[in-house]
């Protein structure tokens, strides 16, 4: 029997991959906790948490068990003219837990989905009051997704580059670091002088793609008040930073001013089931209430709060809001200060920077195609020492499930030391 790699070669195609190119993927055949088991025997550490998603670690039982449970009860039912238990209950639940502004829930299937409902919401709202608003602002170099809608709002790379011209019209804005809040202040204000815009859509503190590029709540509260004063809809896409990531619940929560409407799925479930949420305040949704069925939000998936992805948001949740959770993100959070208070002024780091329970580095490396090549080898040297790190650009970034215990997380680190040495010598 050939193995799980070769067989897959023959016939998928994956992801963000050339597969000319690629070196064969990696066969999993279990998961436990922040552990991944390979077909070949080998054991990996898992410090990526699987594209950002888990946050208690794989093939939890509690979690297992509610989704056995759901599935043998009610697996699926359209979800326009009828509803469930576990979409009521979750709905219920997330609004205990979210800014207080928020009073609607919608559901998607992922966080491009969850993104384009917040876009799509945001336009026809203002459609629906009768004074259309056509622009959208976000930031340059920010990652809502790859839909057509999601790409839109996105930075414009190599990945956008064949579908640009398909691609709406954005107001960009730099991403506000330290150091730049002014210029980006100016911006704002120079855009909505000139425009009509309906809403203003950003990763909150933290943008995962660009590079765990990070920036302080301050200036987001200072955004936010100027898109209340210009009646412009926001839009917080929480999809990577919901849930315990940022060492808050949301990161949204470092703020004071709060978002219209904001996007969720990777955590929501524990990383567990595809599901997305878009949550909206009382007034973006009763702009949808009228005797004019024209007014009506005609959005919805196939698999619309599927049961069993509710009910495993709710296990999810059930742990997540467990003293023994919570007390693990804050001793991620401590583990990472320590750790980063060693290595923060290697010579070879341009920056170390963290925001909650996500540490990332990176490295003075100028030179882009240099650095192409030392990709490869640092993701091999992480691999060959039983640690999932994938590099972005010339950055290194650890965001590790919340079970992760400190041996592990000692175990990680020392493979990024690894890393700092291998690129000094490089
Ligand atoms: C991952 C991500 C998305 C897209 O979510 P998918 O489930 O991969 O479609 C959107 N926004 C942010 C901030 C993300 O990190």
């Amino acid at each position: 029997m050939k193995n799980l790699a070769t067989r897959d070669r023959e016939i998928i195609w994956h992801p963000y991959t050339q597969m000319q190119t690629a070196a064969l993927p990696i066969g999993i055949v279990r998961g436990e906790g922040s552990l991944l088991y390979a077909e070949s025997g080998d054991v990996y550490l898992d410090a990526v948490s699987s594209w950002w998603v888990n946050i208690h670690g794989h093939s939890h039982p509690y979690i297992a068990e509610k989704i056995a449970q759901q599935v043998k009860t009610l697996d699926h039912v359209i979800f326009a003219g009828f509803t469930h238990q576990p979409a009521v209950e979750l709905a219920e639940k997330l609004l205990t837990i979210l800014p207080q502004n928020q009073r609607r829930i919608f559901y998607s299937d992922n966080g491009s989905t969850a993104v384009e409902v917040a876009l799509k919401m945001a336009i026809q709202y203002w459609e629906n009051a009768g004074t259309p608003k056509r622009r959208i602002i976000a930031f340059r170099d920010s990652y809502h997704g790859d839909t057509f809608g999601a790409m839109s709002v996105s930075s414009r790379s190599a990945f956008t580059q064949p579908f640009v011209q398909y691609l709406f019209e954005v107001d960009f804005l730099d991403v506000p670091v330290v150091g730049k809040e002014q210029l980006v202040l100016s911006q704002i204000e120079e855009i909505l002088k000139n425009n009509a815009v309906a809403a203003f859509i950003f990763e909150p503190l933290l943008l995962g793609t660009a590079g765990m590029v990070m920036y302080q709540p301050a200036i987001l509260d200072e955004l936010l008040e100027i898109c209340q004063k210009h009646n412009v809809i926001t839009i917080a896409d929480e999809v990577m930073t919901g849930f315990g990531r940022t060492g808050r619940n949301f990161a949204t929560d470092y703020l004071k001013n709060k978002p219209d409407i904001m996007c969720f799925s990777k955590g929501l479930t524990g990383g567990v089931m595809a599901l997305g949420v878009t949550s909206c305040t009382a007034a973006i949704y009763e702009a949808f209430l009228s005797d004019n069925p024209g007014k009506t939000f005609f959005h919805g998936h196939s698999f619309t709060a599927n049961p069993i992805a509710c009910a495993t948001a709710l296990a999810s949740l059930d742990l997540f809001v467990e003293d023994s959770c919570q007390n693990n993100i804050k001793r991620i959070c401590q583990q990472h200060e320590q750790f980063r208070a060693q290595i923060a002024h290697h010579p070879i780091l341009k920056e170390c920077r963290q925001l909650g329970t996500v540490l990332a580095l990176e490295f003075n490396a100028g030179e882009t195609s240099y650095f192409n090549n030392i990709r490869q080898k640092l993701y091999q040297f992480a691999l060959d020492n039983q640690v999932i790190l994938r590099p972005l650009g010339n950055i290194i970034y650890v965001m590790p499930p919340y079970c992760t215990t400190n041996a592990q997380l000692a175990q990680i680190y020392q493979v990024v030391s690894g890393m700092l040495t291998l690129m000094a010598e490089n």
